[in-house]
């Protein structure tokens, strides 16, 4: 096994996630098998406890491991699935070495960082890497461990020590270091400036690292003399130090890594020259040039709670991407803070409301996506309510699915107390209820967490032609609160149809509209699972819906699932991407345009 361990240093926020995804994807591209690990140095034993609004989306993997978001990337840009051991904190960490401590197998030592922490640290990489997470038999060929945090961090001094150990363990020729760093331009002089990355990169060596590869971010290519310097400096070879300057959008970063030979300088390192090919990014290529030409915009309402921080509700806007870019449009996102929408904040701030229901006014689709607790509640009900009756493409995620049965039963059953027992525990009318996997009565651990089979119930619907008329489906669940079972019969008679159900025919997974054009509500995250290229479905059946294009995606569908052609983006050949125009599948060629931007949110490219 050979190890890439990417580190970053001056300031956090350096896209040092998406380097160490894109360093995975060459490498892949380079015929390479490639699993990773991400090191997150805080005390938390996940991120399940932690803030969206701090941290970002909580990721969730097949396992039910509730990760750090930067998993996300990796199973994205690797299509990969990853364990939850995959992410390391320190809490996992010092969990393990206490545990063991009180089985009393430290045999009467004193427990210490150096060498117990450190050695579980070691102990715990070298286990998770021969795990195998692409499908295939036996460990990848390449682990790319990213560490969190910025060098110089007082929490992840113990994974740093490990890691320098680690170094030692494995040996020359198995270990190489990639260091994200910053040149920063000076706008007076515009100058290319060295002494932070000199600075961190000093850092890291009296901390026991010593860089192989330098990825300097900055906002244009480094020029010849700043990198000689820098060389110097650091003593690492000039063909070493790789900028990563800006992009349009982030597809461009392997492309950016490659062309820069930064994987020859890696394959160098690792002493894996005779065995890697050229790498073929073809693929990859046409995507993010793809990407860039995009022009005609599909407007999607997002009707949430963390409309602040894009990051909240990552995999859901990558999954909006996925599905726009297969149907060639350029997404635009509309945030809509669902208090925005109540009436309390019309009677008290009208302009706030005005502006959030004129957004609604110009959405080609509304999303609702996940959520917890009873904030904005109101105004999500309004946004599933304004979708269903002006006919609007709409798509509810976990909870945004749990407001369109509260909204339904309001509204169209008269119901006006439904609601879900989540936010009244003794409303008249429970159609949503607290149906735990296992016991009722404790809340900790009471989670459906993870990878659940979801059953088509009825075959002609959008959702399960969008699915390839499958007969099941497998997607990541988190949450605790379900449709109550015992009122499913009076929402049918009412004209919900709840096509998907589990095994026990008990939990209702997917509800639609079938007199809706898009009116389509799942109880789990099909976000987790769309990959740039292989959107995930219901995503595809919103943006397609939201441009007019669904019967024709449902054809084309119909047409594959029936063996006539491939599906969408899946790995039919690698020099295409298929598309969806005008209800058609065709072969992207090589655009030469690349005005276009990723996405937009309101206006503004993040
Ligand atoms: N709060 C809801 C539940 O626990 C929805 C959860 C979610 O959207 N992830 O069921």
């Amino acid at each position: 096994m050979k190890y890439v361990l990417v580190t970053g240093g001056v300031v956090s926020g350096l896209g040092k996630g998406v380097t160490a995804s894109s360093i995975g994807v060459i490498l892949k591209a380079c015929g390479l098998r490639v699993t990773s690990i991400k090191i997150d140095p805080y005390l938390n034993t996940d991120a399940g406890t932690m803030s969206p609004f701090e941290h970002g989306e909580v990721f969730v993997l097949d396992d039910g491991g509730e990760v750090d978001l930067d998993l996300g990337n990796y199973e994205r840009f690797l299509d990969i699935k990853l364990t939850r051991d995959n992410n390391i904190t320190n809490g996992k960490i010092y969990q393990a070495v206490i545990d063991k401590e009180r089985r009393g197998d430290y045999l009467g030592k004193t427990v210490q960082v150096v060498p117990h922490v450190t050695d579980a640290i070691q102990d715990w990489i070298e286990r998770v890497a021969q795990v195998p997470v692409d499908g295939k038999s036996g460990p990848a060929d390449v682990c790319v461990i990213e560490l969190g945090g910025t060098i110089g961090d007082i929490e992840s001094m113990p994974f740093i020590e490990a890691l320098g150990q680690f170094s030692y363990r494995v040996g020359a020729g198995n270990f190489c270091l990639v260091h994200v760093s910053l040149v920063p331009v000076l706008n007076v002089v515009g100058e290319q400036k060295t002494k932070p990355t000199q600075h961190s990169v000093r850092g890291l060596r009296g901390l026991g690292l010593t860089p192989d590869i330098l990825a300097c971010r900055s906002t244009s290519a480094l020029e010849d003399n700043v990198k000689q310097k820098l060389a110097q400096f650091c003593h690492v070879p000039s063909e070493s130090i790789v900028t990563l300057y800006d992009v349009p959008n982030i597809w461009h970063i392997p492309l950016l890594l490659r062309d820069q030979k930064a994987h020859e300088a890696i394959l160098r390192v690792l002493n894996l020259h005779g065995v890697a090919k050229e790498p073929d990014l073809r693929e990859w290529t046409a995507r993010a040039e793809l990407c860039d030409a995009l022009h005609e915009p599909v407007r999607i309402a997002m009707v949430g709670k963390y409309t602040g921080l894009s990051d909240a509700y990552l995999s859901v806007l990558k999954a909006l991407l996925h599905a726009s870019v297969a149907l060639q449009k350029k997404l635009v996102v509309d945030w809509v803070p669902a208090t925005d929408l109540e009436d309390e904040t019309a009677q008290e701030v009208p302009m706030v409301n005005l502006a959030a229901c004129s957004i609604f006014q110009c959405a080609d689709g509304i999303l609702v996506p996940g959520g917890f607790g009873d904030r904005g509640v109101q105004g999500k009900i309004l946004a599933a309510k304004f979708a269903r009756e002006n006919r609007i493409p709409y798509l509810g995620i976990c909870l945004g699915m749990q407001i369109a049965v509260i909204e339904f039963a309001r509204s169209v059953l008269n119901m006006q107390d439904a609601n879900s027992t989540e936010f009244d525990t003794h409303t008249k009318n429970p159609c949503v209820i607290f149906m735990p996997e296992g016991s009722k009565t404790h809340m900790g651990g009471t989670m459906r967490l993870g990878s659940r089979r979801t059953y088509f119930h009825v075959n002609d619907c959008k959702s399960a032609k969008l699915y390839g008329n499958k007969s099941y489906v497998d997607e990541r669940h988190r949450h605790r609160y379900e449709v109550n079972p015992d009122m499913v019969a009076r929402f049918e008679d009412a004209g919900l149809s709840f096509t998907g159900k589990d095994e026990t025919g008990q939990r209702m997974e997917i509800i639609e509209l079938p007199n809706h054009p898009y009116y389509v509500g799942v109880q789990f995250h099909p976000e987790f699972k769309s990959r740039p290229g292989k959107p995930s479905p219901v995503f595809t059946g919103l943006i397609a819906a939201a441009c007019g294009q669904l019967e024709g995606v449902l054809q084309q569908n119909h047409r594959v699932s029936n063996g006539f052609g491939k599906p969408n983006g899946v790995g039919n050949g690698i020099a295409k991407i298929s598309v969806y125009q005008n209800g058609h599948a065709t072969k992207f060629a090589k655009m030469t345009t690349t005005n276009g931007n990723g996405i937009y949110s309101n206006g503004m490219q993040f």
